[in-house]
C-alpha cells in the first residue's frame, strides 16, 4: 500500500486561491461542466433535504428504473456507484485476486492503476498509439490484446479514454470485445460517451446481452454537472451486477445524490445545451491551437490535451499565477501536455489569453 500513489484530484479553489493570494479563479481541471447542474437537480437536492434524517433507499430504486428506462433495461442490469469510480474499484474488489492480472492503457485514466494495485494484482500495461497514429496517443487493442493471458481477469476501456479525449470506433471494439476470453471481464467506461457525435462511436451497452463479461459504466460527474454528489452506475449482466451487489456497501450512494440524479436525467434540455456548448468550445480550441501552431491531441470530449512544446509543469504553475487552473499530465505519461476542460467562451478566451502570455505567444 505503501507504494500506491495517491489519487491526485485538481486542486480545490479555495485552496489554490489561499495559496497564491489570488481570486476569481477559473478551474478547468477535472472536467465539470461549465454551466452547471440542471436547475431541476439544484431543486431536487433542496427538497430531498428534508428527508436526511433517513437511510436512503439502499436498492435506489426509483433511479435504477429510470435508467433501466433510459437504456431499455431491466433493473436487474443497473449497479449504482458512489461515482462511476466505486464501480470501477468494486470491479477489483469483486472480481479479482492478488495472483490475477489486469490489462489497461499507458495513458489510461488514473484509477485502473489503483484499484488494480490496491487488491494487489499485477497491471499489464498497454502500449497506446504512436504520436503520428490518426488517433494518437489512442488505445490500442491490438497491444490490449497481446498482454491476455491465463491469468488475466479484468480489462479497462476509456471510451473515450481520459485524459487524451481518444476514442474507438464501432466496429474495431466490437472486435475486441468478441475476441476476449469469457471468463476475463471488459470494463468500457463511458464517462463522457455523451459528449460524442462521431457516427462511428459504439455505446457499448448496447452488447450487454451478447457478452455476459461486458460491463459498461457512466456517470453523473461529466455531462450532468453534478459530480459534488458523487453518483455513477454500471449496466452488465445481471449475474455481474448480482455479485456487485454483494460487495458493495448497503448504502452507497445517498438520497441527496440519488434525487439530483433522477432530476438531472429528466432534464434533456441541459444535456444537449451542454453538448452544444462544448462542440462549439472544442471546435474553438482546435482552430485557435493551430493558429499558434500548438498541437493537440484530437478530442471527443470535454476536454482537450495541449501539447505545449515544453515541460508543461512549470506552465501550469505560471497559469495558476494567472488564476488559470487546468491539469499538467505528465503522470499520465505526457508530460509536455496540459489537459484543458471545455468551458464557455469567455471562459475558454481567459485560458487562451493566460496561455498566451505564459507561452509567450
Ligand atoms: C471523470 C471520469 C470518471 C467519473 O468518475 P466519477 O467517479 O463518476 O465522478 C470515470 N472515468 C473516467 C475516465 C473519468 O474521466
Amino acid at each position: 500500500m505503501r507504494t500506491l500513489q495517491p489519487y491526485e484530484p485538481g486542486k480545490p479553489v479555495e485552496e489554490l486561491e489561499r495559496e497564491l493570494g489570488i481570486s476569481d479563479s477559473l478551474k478547468l481541471a477535472s472536467n465539470e461542466n461549465p454551466l452547471g447542474p440542471s436547475p431541476l437537480a439544484v431543486a431536487a437536492i433542496r427538497n430531498a433535504a428534508e428527508g436526511i434524517e433517513r437511510y436512503p433507499d439502499g436498492n435506489g430504486f426509483a433511479l435504477k428504473q429510470a435508467l433501466a428506462e433510459l437504456h431499455s433495461f431491466k433493473v436487474e442490469n443497473i449497479t449504482l456507484g458512489n461515482g462511476s469510480n466505486e464501480i470501477l474499484e468494486l470491479m477489483a474488489r469483486t472480481f479479482v485476486t492478488p495472483v490475477d492480472e489486469v490489462v489497461f492503457s499507458e495513458h489510461g485514466f488514473a484509477v485502473y492503476p489503483l484499484v488494480t494495485r490496491a487488491v494487489g494484482a499485477t497491471a499489464r500495461v498497454a502500449k497506446a498509439n504512436p504520436a503520428d497514429h490518426d488517433m494518437p496517443h489512442g488505445d490500442d487493442l491490438a497491444a490490449f490484446e497481446s498482454h491476455i493471458n491465463d491469468a488475466t481477469r479484468l480489462i479497462f476501456i476509456a471510451n473515450p479514454n481520459n485524459p487524451t479525449g481518444t476514442w474507438l470506433r464501432h466496429d474495431t471494439l466490437y472486435a475486441f470485445i468478441k475476441s476476449v476470453p469469457g471468463n476475463v471481464l471488459v470494463v468500457v467506461d463511458q464517462a463522457y460517451s455523451e459528449y460524442v457525435q462521431e457516427e462511428d462511436y459504439p455505446d457499448a451497452s448496447n452488447w450487454i446481452s451478447e457478452f455476459p463479461n461486458l460491463v459498461v459504466t457512466q456517470t453523473f460527474s461529466k455531462i450532468y454537472g453534478i459530480a459534488g454528489v458523487r453518483i455513477g452506475y454500471s449496466i452488465s449482466s445481471p449475474e455481474v451486477a448480482d455479485l456487485l451487489n454483494r460487495v458493495r456497501q448497503p448504502f452507497n450512494t445517498n438520497h441527496l445524490a440519488q434525487a439530483a440524479a433522477l432530476a438531472a436525467l429528466s432534464d434533456k434540455a441541459h444535456v444537449i445545451r451542454s453538448r452544444e456548448i462544448n462542440s462549439l468550445g472544442l471546435q474553438y480550441w482546435v482552430e485557435e491551437c493551430a493558429a499558434r501552431h500548438l498541437n493537440h491531441i484530437p478530442s471527443v470530449a470535454n476536454f482537450i490535451s495541449v501539447d505545449v512544446g515544453r515541460p508543461a509543469l512549470p506552465v501550469y504553475d505560471a497559469l495558476l499565477h494567472e488564476a488559470v487552473i487546468v491539469r499538467p499530465i505528465a503522470n499520465y505519461g505526457l508530460p509536455h501536455h496540459l489537459r484543458i476542460t471545455i468551458a464557455t467562451d469567455e471562459q475558454n478566451q481567459r485560458v487562451l489569453q493566460a496561455l498566451d502570455k505564459v507561452l509567450g505567444l
